[in-house]
């Protein structure tokens, strides 16, 4: 038996799923999680010793690679000064300044400790600052596990949402509206006889929860529209586009600005930080300037702001972008190449560092109906394939990939011949 059976066996026995967030028990590929003694770069090494070529870089945030060394030296001396204050420091100022630079929409910010936390805070925050209830959100959206996102589409365009985790409360759910990514038209139509009620659209400008989806053309211009007709607040969660797609994410990448943005993942440069903000209007609302109340212990945490400054440095320099949309691309184009070769039905998308691989005839995915018709047991044998081939991509067929510029080109070499290899047995 495996460090890692073994392992995975124990931690059943005290964590639930023995992991502490369930994508990571492998549940939708099958098979066992391995369990990651260290990182470094573009790798992975698990207890067994095993070393994997790393796509899902702790589902985002290691856009760098893992332990950058400035990053960890960042941190050593921070934690020196301190761990927690509870009181406010220079960094959580130079932070929010920094965010401010690259995101010029994000006029004020509050920091939070995760992704959950910010877009939980963003729409109390909407709904505090327009008097309204229903909120709308995409299917195939994750923004987190707030109890208003718990919540699936009913059985009609118009009709009251369902939780769609037991604990959240049916009088809540409904509240919730669930639409369909790209669909523009539904949109205008839910707005034209609901319009008024609605406190908030919140979407991930590229859907990196059912794998990789860009906006088509359009689509978030017709949100910033509506919002604007009816005074809805336009909620961009940029928890994983932020950084990613763009220096100044999506919002700069398709020149739409949102009323708010939620952030996460790169801007703690992988300690657990979140954040929100946008127009000063909405934001001076929030207390203690305002009513709507929110709050945190750990909120603005040295350590955390050290990690996250570092890492708004690194990504500034010059050429950055460049290298990760290349390492990007070279990988995608690889492996679809690959795929053709193979004769298989293959296709994939990219949005700067960030990449879809979907097994399917279509040539092109942009809604949730296409990314669900995916043949999703050949995407598991491929999952395990490239596992077993020391190549690490996520255990689902619905997230999204994540690059960094820590992979050098023989790394994407490596994991291009280890896909050829994989797609000539799944043929
Ligand atoms: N929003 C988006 C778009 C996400 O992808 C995630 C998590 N992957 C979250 C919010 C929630 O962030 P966290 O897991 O840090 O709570």
């Amino acid at each position: 038996m495996s460090q890692s059976e073994a392992l995975f066996q124990q931690a059943q026995k005290t964590i639930p799923g023995g992991v502490n967030s369930p994508v990571r028990a492998f549940r939708g590929v099958g098979g066992t999680p391995r369990f990651i003694a260290r990182a470094e770069g573009a790798y992975l090494f698990d207890v067994d010793g095993q070393r994997y070529i790393d796509y899902i870089g702790s589902w985002g945030p290691m856009i760098a690679g893992h332990a950058h060394p400035e990053v960890v030296e960042a941190v050593r001396e921070a934690a020196l000064l301190g761990l927690s204050y509870g009181a406010p420091t220079a960094q959580e100022v130079q932070m929010a300044e920094t965010i401010n630079d690259i995101m010029p929409s994000m006029e004020m910010l509050r920091m939070v400790s995760s992704g959950t936390e910010a877009t939980m805070s963003a729409i109390r925050l909407a709904r505090g600052f327009t008097g309204r209830n229903v909120i709308v959100k995409f299917e195939g959206g994750y923004h987190g596990h707030g109890d208003s996102l718990l919540v699936k589409a009913g059985s009609g365009l118009l009709t009251f949402g369902q939780p769609s985790s037991p604990g959240v409360p049916a009088e809540l759910a409904q509240y919730t509206l669930t639409l369909n990514f790209n669909d523009s038209a539904q949109v205008r139509e839910v707005f034209a006889a609901r319009g008024y009620e609605i406190a908030c659209i919140i979407v991930e400008p590229v859907c990196g929860n059912m794998n990789c989806i860009p906006p088509v053309p359009g689509f978030l211009a017709s949100l910033r529209e509506v919002c604007d007709e009816y005074g809805a607040v336009l909620i961009f969660d940029e928890v994983m586009t932020g950084f990613r797609v763009a220096r100044g994410g999506a919002q700069a990448l398709y020149g739409i600005k949102p009323d708010l943005t939620t952030l996460g993942k790169i801007i703690g440069g992988g300690m657990p930080v979140g954040a929100f903000g946008g127009r000063r209007e909405i934001m001076s609302k929030l207390s203690p300037l305002g009513a709507v109340y929110q709050a945190g212990t750990l909120s603005g945490n040295p350590i955390a702001m050290a990690a996250g400054l570092k890492m708004m440095e690194i990504i500034s320099r010059e050429g950055f972008y460049p290298r990760l949309n290349a390492n990007t691309t070279k990988l995608v184009q690889g492996i679809q190449a690959a795929a053709d070769e193979a004769r298989l039905p293959f296709t994939t998308t990219q949005v700067g560092g960030m990449f879809g691989l979907f097994f399917t005839t279509e040539p092109q995915v942009s809604s949730y109906q296409q990314a669900t018709a995916c043949d999703i047991p050949t995407f598991n044998r491929f999952f395990h394939g490239l596992l077993e081939r020391g190549v690490y991509l996520a255990p689902s067929a619905f997230e999204a990939g994540f690059m960094s510029t820590a992979h050098s080109e023989e790394d994407i070499n490596t994991t291009i011949a280890a896909a050829r290899e994989v797609f000539a047995l799944l043929r």
